[in-house]
């Protein structure tokens, strides 16, 4: 472990300090993740309420969805899974709002109304953010998922880590690692994985459940995506999209889509990916991945919306060909710019703080 990763522990030790403060002074409490929420986002909050939950007797807990829809299919196997509760459907008043896997407000949708009339506001998160807010805002852009910043405060707290803990931890991290393929498993992500399954998650239950129970009505739209996919750049940049029309006659869903953009990165030499899905308001819905040395975000954020390094998404107002013509040209820029540039250092591995609970 290097100098800069103590620090980066101390401050989180600092925060999730102050984060129990915040619990203890609460009685009703909120956790709510963002919009559109994938594996990450649900897990790491169902995790969190139920460390809470275990570690505060007494404490009123309830998991927000920010959005009206029902739980993505694939998830729904994930323990506590039918406690959600929409976020317009949610009348109380909490003493505490945490927020998990994202640290802007408006992804937050229609919880955003919950978040203005909360007492305080904490955020536990793991994306860059140039503006975070709340009374508390623990931010880690080095971590692999927010499930892993979950793991690190249940180990904090030295709370039992229950197999349905565990499970919901585990299915955070592998999805938001990409299985554990993504430039962002580091050593942390695996030895927090590996805490949890001496904890009792099953990882090969996970993957039935998220990688191997897709609707066929899904595959075929994958093998239209599949069959669209076009590269450019000498290869370097593949794209491919789904319009409404193809989501309705394979009959697959929206919320089906999240896989669509590893079938497009897939391609040998290709160094970032881009997958376009019409919406059913005719919004486009975009997807940007990077496998290197490549910054998708700054092309994101243009698009408004944001993300990581390497995996970065945007909603847009106009049609699939209108946000090519917008996105192509910008993503081709990112690699012309880089042409000709050092490869970046890669980030410092993390450790886990095993055995440092207080
Ligand atoms: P995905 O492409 O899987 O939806 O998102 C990739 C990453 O970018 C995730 O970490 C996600 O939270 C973030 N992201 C996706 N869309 C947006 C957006 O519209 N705004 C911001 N701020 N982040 C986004
Ligand atoms: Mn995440």
């Amino acid at each position: 472990m290097n100098a800069g990763d103590e620090n980066v522990f101390a401050e989180q030790r600092e925060k999730f300090g102050r984060i129990c403060a915040l619990i203890d002074d609460a009685t009703e409490i909120v956790v709510c993740a963002h919009t559109d929420p994938d594996g990450d986002a649900l897990g790491s909050g169902l995790a969190l309420a139920q460390i809470i939950s275990q570690h505060w007797v007494g404490k009123h807990v309830t998991n927000l969805l920010a959005d009206d829809a029902p739980v993505p299919r694939l998830y729904r196997f994930l323990p506590g899974a039918e406690s959600f509760v929409h976020a317009s459907d949610y009348a109380g008043t909490p003493d505490l709002f945490i927020v998990v896997d994202l640290s802007v407000a408006p992804r937050l949708n229609k919880a955003q109304p919950v978040l203005e009339r909360s007492r305080h506001i904490a955020i536990m998160d793991h994306h860059p953010s140039t503006t975070p807010f709340g009374d508390v805002a623990l931010i880690r852009p080095d971590a692999a998922a927010a499930g892993v910043v979950i793991a690190e405060f249940g180990l904090f707290l030295g709370a039992h880590f229950t197999a349905d803990i565990a499970n919901c931890l585990f299915c955070a991290i592998v999805t938001d690692t990409g299985r554990f393929q993504y430039q962002n498993a580091d050593s942390e992500a695996f030895e927090c994985a590996s805490m949890l399954v001496d904890a009792g998650a099953s990882p090969s239950m996970i993957s039935l459940n998220v990688y191997q129970s897709f609707r066929l009505a899904y595959l075929h739209l994958e093998s239209v995506v599949m069959g669209r996919i076009v590269t450019f750049d000498h290869g370097r940049i593949a794209y491919s999209y789904a319009t409404r029309n193809d989501l309705e006659r394979t009959g697959a869903h929206p919320d089906e889509c999240d896989g669509l953009i590893d079938v497009v990165r897939s391609v040998e030499g290709s160094e970032v990916a881009l997958f376009l899905k019409e919406l059913p308001d005719g919004k486009v819905r975009g997807n940007l991945r990077s496998k290197g040395k490549h910054d998708i975000s700054v092309v994101a954020r243009s698009m408004g919306g944001g993300g990581h390094k390497a995996a970065a998404g945007f909603t847009s107002d106009g049609g699939i060909d209108a946000t090519l013509a917008c996105v192509l040209p910008q993503l081709q820029a990112v690699l012309a710019a880089a042409d000709g540039e050092a490869p970046a250092p890669r980030n410092p591995q993390m450790k886990l703080e095993l055995g440092k609970g207080v």
